[in-house]
């Protein structure tokens, strides 16, 4: 379709009116954080929704609600609990943040939310668009957001070249954001505007025929809408190597905890000798470096599990052990049941990465005749 330079977008006021409408027949209005809506149910949604689809966030959001009701309920929780409900959500560092936020809310705001956009954003975890998606929904503050969802609606109907990682390009979007947000009804303007994102002018596929700015869209009327926004240059994702030593003795593993920081920070993981390739020659060595005899020793499928910023291959060893070492590493480590590390999270009292609880998952298979009811 050739450019139609005819085309302009809405103003403020018609952009509104058109969304509103839109938004009041097809919008979403039974999501489990659109009910008792306080900044508190507010902001955990925002935070998991970041980076996480709807439906996969629902079922943790409810879990977790159940578990930490209030800000207090969460501030009050351990870090280790707080990690096993967001087990498998990934992005640990959230889980972390809110926690620290969670306490910063408590034991400097009295456990109330600022109620302003810029002290928002101050606290941990909380950057300038979900500060803006609290203030509009559950305060009904005139605050603007900027998800994913909202850059990529924003970008093509005004035809914003450029990645939005780019400074100049995330100002541009915040201008035209901040231009559309209005006096009232702000909430629903927010989620209108993630709804219309999420459902309709999605990714690959803009529905553009049902769009309530089919009329006013550059990028549509370019013919190009998945043109915008513009992608991030592309870098080859690194690939990492380490063997994974599933220690077990009777039923039982051993775990250490990760550092606070970092990779699966504060979860909980079986010993791992990073760079390394070597499976069951690499166990070996290092049962021979610890002076333990190992019953039986057995090396389990290769798992690949994907970071943000590169690919970990996991190779995974099981070691069968004819009794529990005394010592075996500095820091918090202990043994663990494998058929509790295998219960659902809601029942875990530990925080473990997605693969470490799917290889729990494959002992307990391997180990089935010999485990005791727990
Ligand atoms: S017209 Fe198409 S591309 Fe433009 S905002 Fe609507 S769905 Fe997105």
């Amino acid at each position: 379709m050739p450019i139609n330079s005819s085309i302009k977008p809405k103003t403020p006021a018609r952009f509104q009116q058109a969304l509103f409408k839109w938004f009041d027949q097809h919008g979403r209005h039974d999501l489990p954080w659109q009910q008792a809506i306080n900044p508190y149910r507010v902001w955990v949604s925002e935070i998991m929704l970041q980076q996480t689809q709807v439906t996969a966030v629902i079922p943790y959001y409810q879990r977790f609600m159940e578990s930490f009701p209030t800000v207090q309920a969460l501030a009050a929780a351990s870090q280790d609990r707080v990690l096993a409900h967001w087990s498998g959500l990934g992005y640990y560092a959230r889980a972390r943040n809110l926690h620290k936020c969670a306490q910063t809310v408590v034991n400097e705001h009295g456990g109330e939310f600022p109620r302003n956009v810029e002290a928002l954003a101050e606290l941990p975890g909380i950057g300038r668009s979900t500060a803006g998606a609290i203030a509009s929904i559950s305060m009904g503050l005139q605050a603007s957001i900027l998800d994913g969802n909202v850059k990529r609606v924003l970008a093509r109907i005004h035809a914003v070249a450029g990645w939005p990682g780019q400074t100049a390009v995330a100002n541009e979007l915040w201008d035209i954001a901040e231009r559309y947000t209005p006096a009232e009804r702000t909430g629903d303007y927010t989620q209108a505007m993630m709804d219309l994102g999420a459902t309709l002018c999605t990714r690959p596929r803009p529905a553009c025929e049902r769009c309530p700015f089919a009329n006013h869209c550059v990028a549509r009327a370019q013919g190009n809408p998945t043109d915008y926004p513009g992608k991030k240059p592309k870098k080859e994702k690194p690939e990492r190597q380490t063997t994974l030593l599933l220690i077990e003795h009777d039923g039982e593993l051993y775990l250490e905890q990760r550092p606070a920081s970092g990779l699966w920070g504060g979860l909980w993981i079986p010993p791992q000798l990073e760079d390394d390739d070597g499976g069951e020659a690499s166990a070996q060595e290092w049962l021979a470096a610890q002076d333990l005899d190992a019953r039986e020793i057995q090396p389990l499928p290769l798992l690949r599990h994907t970071f943000s910023h590169f690919h970990l291959d996991i190779h995974p060893v099981w070691i069968s052990l004819p009794s529990k070492p005394t010592r075996v590493a500095e820091g918090a480590s202990g043994w663990y049941k494998l058929r509790q590390l295998d219960r659902p999270r809601s029942a875990q009292d530990l925080g473990l990465p997605a693969p470490i609880a799917k290889l729990v998952k494959q002992l307990v298979a391997l180990r089935e005749p010999l485990l005791a009811p727990c």
